[in-house]
């Protein structure tokens, strides 16, 4: 089986950047797209434990594709709860420390 850890940070990174890029103003396809894709992760997601409590997530918090803010809170908050259940630290979910991390860098 994949090593769970290096599929995790792989997959937050994929995650994350693509929600740093994401259109502050997507369009219908862009949004039906970005749902599909948050939605088929679990099914597909190869560390099947992983994959059953997101999609709970999933459920329990409709992913907010109206646009890149709100997605990168979104994604932020569910990262959040899997660090939680790991017991690791808490990311704050302000779209300047995301942007920090996932698109822009440290500003100097
Ligand atoms: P990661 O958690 O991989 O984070 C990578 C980087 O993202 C961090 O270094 C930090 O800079 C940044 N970051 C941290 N938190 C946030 C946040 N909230 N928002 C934005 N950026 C942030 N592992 C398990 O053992 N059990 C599970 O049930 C499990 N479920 C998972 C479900 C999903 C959908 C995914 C993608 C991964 C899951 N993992 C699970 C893997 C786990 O989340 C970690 O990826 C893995 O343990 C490696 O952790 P890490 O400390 O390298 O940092």
């Amino acid at each position: 089986p994949p090593d769970v850890e290096i599929l995790g940070r792989a997959t937050w990174t994929f995650l994350h950047t693509t929600a740093a890029y994401y259109p502050e103003r997507p369009t219908v396809t862009q949004r039906a797209n970005m749902l599909s894709l948050l939605r088929a992760l679990p099914t597909l997601y190869p560390c099947a434990h992983c994959a059953s409590d997101f999609d709970e997530r999933v459920r329990a918090h409709p992913p907010d594709v109206s646009g890149r803010s709100g997605l990168s809170k979104w994604l932020c908050e569910r990262h959040n709860e899997v660090n939680e259940k790991l017991g690791k630290e808490r990311f704050e979910c302000a779209v300047g420390k995301l942007d920090e991390r996932w698109k822009d860098g440290p500003s100097d």
